[in-house]
């Protein structure tokens, strides 16, 4: 018995996302729609590789002004101020409110990279047909899917600081520019996520079967 055991995939049969049934492509069709519920059928997620590149080099790019540009913008009698996340962080440390500045630092900071470089080294892996630990990798994957259902966290925490820097001072607040770098970088890792296959991780570790890969 091989390690992996059989597939659906080795089988020559694919199963439906929306209904979960099993069914056979027609003779020579490559895909086709699901005979029970008339969903279109995929062996794998079309194009998930290139996706979820495109995807992630979208947030990349957008990640530097969500930290670069003033996520926060503050106008008083005193003057204007434009904080971005990072002075954000270092206002919270230095005032003592250590607790809240890591909260802050790791949510807007450290978890969406550490999601995009988790992504862009699975996706790799499965580009270049790694059979390196494939349940470690899967694993992985299985983190950054779980984050990304809490990826919404690092807006509230924004939300939060905004809500908290309103009640001290008496000044006008806006959201800058990064804010909304920032939410289209939290959405566009999420969605990279998805399109990720993690079924691709297994693929060449099956007996080679000559089938071409989507
Ligand atoms: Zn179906």
């Amino acid at each position: 018995m091989s390690a992996t055991g059989a597939s659906a995939y080795r089988l020559g049969l694919m199963a439906c996302h929306t209904c979960g049934k099993l069914a056979r492509p027609a003779p020579g069709a490559h895909e086709g729609w699901c005979p029970r519920c008339g969903a279109s059928m995929h062996f794998r997620k079309p194009n998930s590789i290139t996706r979820t590149w495109a995807l992630l080099i979208a947030s990349v790019i957008l990640y530097i002004p969500a930290n670069v540009l003033p996520v926060m913008e503050s106008s008083s009698i005193l003057g204007s101020q434009t904080d971005t996340i990072m002075s954000g962080v270092v206002y919270l440390w230095v005032s003592g409110s250590w607790p809240l500045a890591i909260v802050v630092f790791v949510a807007s900071v450290v978890v969406p990279l550490a999601k995009i470089i988790a992504l862009a080294f699975l996706n790799t892996s499965v580009q270049m047909r790694s059979t390196w630990q494939p349940v470690q990798r899967t694993r992985l994957y299985r983190v950054v899917e779980l984050v990304g259902r809490w990826s919404m966290l690092d807006i509230y925490v924004i939300a939060l600081l905004v809500a908290l820097v309103q009640l001290k001072a008496v000044a006008t607040i806006n959201a800058g520019p990064a804010a909304l770098a920032f939410a289209a970088v939290v959405v566009l890792t999420m969605v990279a996520a998805m399109s990720f296959d993690p079924r691709l991780i297994w693929d060449p570790l099956e007996n080679n079967d000559g089938r071409a890969h989507a």
